[in-house]
């Protein structure tokens, strides 16, 4: 029975991104509000605005010291939520509010994997990558997720971001132990998950290891995969994901871009 639903939900999953990609050929539609357009990109104009009203400032990707400077934004105070433990760089190319929610929607969900490039070509824009790294991995889906789903999204986006040769080609590393609930659902001060959730599945000792994944929020994944990587002998994990919910405080008044 289980089986027979899983296949339902993947042809079901098959059905949509087909569904999708006809109808962002046929019409020029909006990759996130839908909205038919006349722009050559994929987005139209007002959700390239937000999107790029919420690129995340350079300051935050290198460190996770709760005092971070900005020149042109003078000095402000990351909550100390900000740090992951384990973790010893984030970098995010957005912050995870306005229109880059409902874009990362579309291209988990939704199956717009088409939006794999573009994201792929704005984490390139707004994240320093590099070779320094020796491993590069994901946090990825899992097994029976990525079944009913039909693709891991994170999966495409690193070996998307590996063809521009900045980083090294990604290795399937982390094993999760169970599905993880959807965390999105759940309140922040709620999520948590075993620090014993990863496994590791190829070896990272003495090894500098970037984790890719599409949002951090509550840290809580991360936390957890680099508690998996340590335990196995990384010498440092560090993060890169499309966009992060972890803001610091800024007076009210203050206007990003
Ligand atoms: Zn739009």
């Amino acid at each position: 029975m289980s089986f027979s639903l899983s296949r339902c939900s993947r042809f079901e999953s098959i059905k949509k991104v087909s569904k999708r990609a006809l109808a962002t050929i046929l019409v020029p539609q909006c990759a996130c509000c839908r909205q038919a357009h006349q722009s050559p990109e994929r987005l139209c104009a007002a959700c390239l605005s937000s999107l790029r009203a919420n690129v995340c400032p350079g300051s935050m990707r290198l460190s996770n010291d709760p005092v971070v400077s900005r020149s042109n934004f003078g000095r402000y105070r990351i909550a100390n939520t900000q740090k992951i433990a384990g973790v010893t760089h984030l970098q995010s190319a957005f912050f995870y509010r306005d229109v880059v929610p409902d874009l990362l929607i579309r291209w988990k969900y939704d199956g717009m994997v088409e939006l794999t490039d573009l994201l792929a070509s704005w984490v390139t824009d707004y994240c320093q990558l590099s070779h320094s790294y020796d491993l590069v991995t994901i946090i990825p889906c899992h097994w029976r997720r990525r079944f009913n789903r039909g693709f891991d999204h994170v999966w495409l986006l690193a070996n998307t971001l590996a063809k521009t040769g900045l980083i090294e080609p990604p290795i399937r590393t982390l094993k999760h132990s169970k599905p993880l609930p959807f965390l999105h659902l759940q309140a922040a001060s709620d999520r948590h998950i075993d620090p014993n959730h990863f496994r590791t599945v190829h070896p990272v000792k003495g090894k500098r290891v970037l984790v890719i994944d599409d949002v951090v929020t509550s840290g809580a994944t991360l936390k957890a995969a680099a508690a998996a990587l340590q335990q196995a002998g990384a010498e440092e994990v560090n993060a890169l994901t499309v966009a992060t919910a972890r803001e610091p405080l800024l007076p009210a008044s203050r206007t990003w871009i």
